[in-house]
């Protein structure tokens, strides 16, 4: 696949993932979803590697999902003309690929910057540690489409219940700072930091023995999916696709996505 959006490179045993599309606040259209997953996949595949670093170039890590074509060049090659297409659709391309970068076997850093909406937070939660710049501010505010958070719910997980109620009810933002409290983020460094304290994370995780990094991680991720975390994501993902659904019977279609574009457009203008 021709990458347009997404650069992978490898640096001594650290695999870097860098997301490139600042000019549309890194917003995700399929083919940069795709692009993600292909370079997810390189690093998982390469043996070199042993350490993955997430990070996207610009001011804002992410605008979340792409769902307007007029702000896209891409062919967006979305089918939502039906609730079973929609569904079928966002199953294998949103929550499959988050939960499938989870789950890569080796250790996982993102670095995040600027704006994290929506299904911005779909690219940094799967990864297990994250790194966040002091301007960094969290988001979910798709109440207005009529669905319960975006696709992936780890939001309980993440932030534990109240927080995560008062971030899916207000539609307000997590600052960095806040959400190194709250235990999601690692550590909150200078913003013209970000990206060399990353690094330097990664390469101290590259010094472990592979395997024993592996082993760490699934203890860590078993414990939660005993606790009910992948049984609760998918379960979840189908109250989601009631509120789609829902949505598409009162409205005969997508609600809102004016208001999820005029958000959207804010963040890339800032
Ligand atoms: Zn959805």
């Amino acid at each position: 696949m021709q990458l347009d959006h997404v650069t992978y490179e490898v640096d001594e045993h650290v695999g870097v993932i860098t997301l490139d599309r600042p000019e549309a606040a890194n917003a995700q259209s399929p083919k940069v979803l795709d692009e993600l997953d292909q370079a997810w996949r390189a690093a998982d595949a390469d043996p070199q590697v042993k350490v993955i670093v997430l990070k996207s170039n610009g001011k804002h890590f992410s605008a979340g999902h792409d769902m307007s074509s007029t702000e896209s060049d891409d062919d967006l090659g979305m089918d939502f003309s039906t609730a079973e297409a929609h569904y079928d659709w966002e199953t294998r391309h949103y929550l499959h690929y988050a939960k499938t970068w989870r789950d890569v076997p080796k250790p996982s850093i993102a670095a995040v910057q600027g704006k994290c909406i929506a299904a911005g937070l779909m690219l940094c939660w799967p990864c297990d540690l994250i790194v966040a710049a002091d301007n960094a501010e969290f988001s979910d505010p798709v109440l207005f489409m009529g669905i319960c958070g975006v696709e992936l719910h780890a939001h309980t997980w993440e932030l534990g219940p109240r927080k995560a109620k008062e971030l899916l009810f207000t539609g307000g933002a997590i600052t960095a700072q806040q959400a190194e409290q709250l235990g999601m983020v690692n550590k909150v460094v200078p913003l013209d930091d970000l990206v060399s304290a990353t690094m330097a994370m990664a390469h101290t995780i590259a010094r472990a023995d592979a395997f024993a990094l592996r082993l760490a991680k699934r203890a860590v991720n078993h414990t939660l999916d005993i606790q009910g975390y992948s049984a609760s994501i998918d379960s979840v993902f189908d109250m989601h696709h009631f509120g789609h659904t829902r949505a598409r019977v009162v409205t005969g279609g997508m609600p809102s996505l004016a208001g999820l574009t005029s958000m959207k457009q804010k963040a890339k203008s800032e």
